[in-house]
């Protein structure tokens, strides 16, 4: 294992290597698994005895555990009708590494490193309904629904699919397709299977669901979190009756009223096209105000930032200054037909956290005060994360033409959007055990980070006193908490001085090296301006930024499109480094947050174009840089 960490300025200490692999990558059971070989299946191990150790060790220091809390199966409306017959069972199998079979057209589906935790959020709209109608006892399978459902055509599938959206989007529901004695009813079986998949000590399942709101096809989609299963609703909400937010967010604090612990998490602004972070209410007229700021911060502490629908942290309308904008963004709204997006301002998280300071600097709160994860929105049970395993986002797409070239008989439009469907993300959360409360609890105080699928790992903290001697020796992770406070947070209260950030990044061991660490600042100015730098604060190898633009030069490109193969000679396996804010004002109110790239690697659909033998598609990227996105730390002046 390369072992290489780069500091600015450049100050010998590489004693803090050591350091490194036992604070981030120490104790963590996905260590150096095997490439060759699928990581140890759970499925072919017997469940664990009570006996069995917990994998890894809980650890008051925390570890970095992996999953996904949104994941469709063939229970939900899209996911079925566009061919997966997956269930949650299958869903928590394909996590711990077993085998499916399944999830469509191309076969068997197997990830190669287990995740920590995940979670089946099917989405709340006709839960279970349309699989009903391939069942020839139910009444819904007489439908005339039902016969686009079960067409053997799956172009015809998608084509049904677009109509149900279609609807919707303008409010025509059937009455037959929202039976509450069948949502119910299915609603408790998938909490059975939560239950059932439940490990703790090694894996840990969710009870939850989407709450999907399509206001003219725009997205302003939600996953709900439950921390147990012990007080649960009988039935969950669905979008059809309001797609107003503050409706899910009211039934949220009711529920809370009554002994649940549960949180929500918004997706895919992108695909909003300016209605996620907007600051007037749902009718488009009355400004936010200080309840409305309290109800969504209260329910809300998370945002995804990334998934298959693509990544939403900016775009380069927003911030053009920033070379590595606009990564996986697919760029459309949430209509079947194709429709790219007009607003900019109110669809993505570096936004909304610049625009949440502005609302708490009126004196109303912060409406956005997201930390970060990611998941993948998989409609097909197997999460997909990982780009050189990926098998789409919907069970037709299990086949690697599908999901490349298109089906014979798709529209051209839809093709593009299934190939720039980016191949998920994942949540990364610092917890002390992998329990549901632990994990909860951490995601609930945001000590969570999100990456584009892969497993890099990333601790950051602020504080007012750290130094590049906090990295040597082995208490940088207790100097972190003690002196600081983690990703998530609010800055303890000012010293005069200017805060340093203590940030150590280890890389994936099945993916590429890393490129660099970038903390990226956004703050107001006297005036109320919003602003934002992106700052490169280590990196490998003996770049030097230029002396004119200060940018760093790009970390080179080993991937050879013909083989879809790249190598390791490029990149550092671990970077760490203390950072100080140069350009540091008490007076103005800012948030941090990292962001860590890896070297380049090929692009999913490089690796399908070398398996089937054909050119990469002239709109992709023949190679990406995946990346991890903290959640920020937020300094607040006082007085
Ligand atoms: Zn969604
Ligand atoms: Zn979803």
């Amino acid at each position: 294992m390369q072992l290489e960490l780069i500091d600015r300025p450049s100050s010998g200490v590489a004693a803090a290597t050591l350091l490194l692999v036992s604070v981030l990558a120490g104790g963590c059971s996905r260590e150096a698994p095997a490439p060759a070989a699928p990581a140890a299946s759970a499925a072919t191990e017997a469940p664990a005895s009570p006996a069995a150790p917990d994998r890894p060790a809980a650890n008051p220091e925390r570890n970095a555990y992996f999953g996904d809390v949104h994941v469709h199966t063939g229970w939900s409306f899209d996911a079925f009708t566009n061919g997966s017959r997956a269930t949650p069972t299958d869903a928590y199998a394909w996590a711990q590494g077993q085998e499916i079979t399944n999830s469509g057209m191309g076969g068997k589906i197997q990830i190669q490193t287990p995740l920590d935790f995940y979670m089946v959020a099917e989405h709340a709209e006709f839960m279970g309904v349309f699989n009903q109608m391939s069942n020839p006892e139910s009444p819904l399978s007489k439908t005339e629904l039902a016969k686009g459902v079960n067409s053997p055509d799956p172009v015809v599938r998608m084509q049904t699919f677009a109509g149900v959206l279609r609807d919707m989007s303008a409010g025509k529901v059937d009455p037959m397709l929202t039976d509450p004695a069948l949502a119910s009813t299915v609603w408790a079986e998938i909490v059975k299977a939560a239950d059932a998949a439940y490990r703790p000590g090694h894996f840990t399942t969710f009870a939850g669901f989407e709450w999907t709101a399509n206001p003219q096809k725009r997205n302003l989609h939600r996953v709900v979190v439950f921390r147990d299963t012990a007080k649960l609703p009988d039935m969950v909400l669905s979008a059809l009756e309001s797609e107003d937010p503050e409706t899910l967010w009211k039934w949220m604090d009711e529920l809370r009223a009554k002994g649940s612990t549960l949180l929500a998490i918004p997706h895919n602004g992108n695909a909003s096209d300016g209605r996620m972070f907007e600051t007037v209410r749902f009718d488009g007229k009355q400004p936010i105000d200080a309840a409305y700021n309290a109800m969504r911060a209260r329910n809300e502490p998370l945002y995804e930032i990334t998934q298959i629908k693509g990544t939403s942290e900016t775009h380069p309308d927003l911030s053009p200054n920033d070379e590595f904008a606009g990564f996986e963004q697919w760029d459309y709204t949430l209509s079947a037909d194709y429709e790219r997006p007009k607003h900019r301002r109110g669809s993505f998280a570096r936004q909304a956290l610049l625009e949440g300071l502005s609302q708490e600097a009126t004196g109303n709160g912060n409406p956005f005060k997201y930390g970060f994860i990611g998941d993948t929105d998989t409609h097909n049970a197997a999460g997909s994360n990982e780009e050189f395993n990926y098998t789409g986002k919907f069970a037709f797409e299990n086949d690697a033409s599908h999901r490349l070239k298109g089906m014979e008989g798709q529209p051209a439009g839809q093709v593009r959007q299934v190939q720039e469907f980016s191949s998920g993300g994942l949540a990364g959360v610092w917890a002390e055990a992998n329990t549901r409360e632990s994990i909860f609890d951490a995601m609930q105080r945001r000590e969570t980070f999100g990456t584009s699928g892969t497993m890099i790992k990333v601790r950051f903290f602020g504080g007012w006193d750290f130094t590049d001697a906090d990295l040597k020796g082995a208490g940088a992770v207790r100097a972190g908490y003690a002196r600081g406070v983690p990703m998530g947070s609010d800055l303890k209260a000012p010293s005069g001085k200017a805060p340093s950030f203590l940030v150590m990044a280890s890389k994936d061991p099945k993916s590429g090296n890393l490129d660099r660490v970038q903390i990226v600042k956004g703050w107001l100015d006297a005036s109320g301006k919003q602003h934002e730098t992106v700052y490169d604060v280590a990196w490998s190898g003996d770049r030097k930024p230029d002396p004119k633009t200060g940018k760093l030069p790009p970390v080179g490109d080993t991937v050879d499109a013909a083989t879809a193969q790249y190598t390791n000679t490029i990149g550092a396996a671990e970077l760490a480094t203390v950072w100080t804010d140069p350009d540091f004002d008490p007076a103005e109110r800012a948030f941090y947050y990292v962001r860590v790239l890896e070297i380049p690697t090929p692009r999913w659909s490089t690796i399908d174009a070398v398996r089937l033998g054909v050119p990469v598609p002239k709109v992709l990227p023949v190679s990406i840089q995946e990346r991890g996105w903290t959640s920020p730390i937020w300094y607040t002046p006082t007085g």
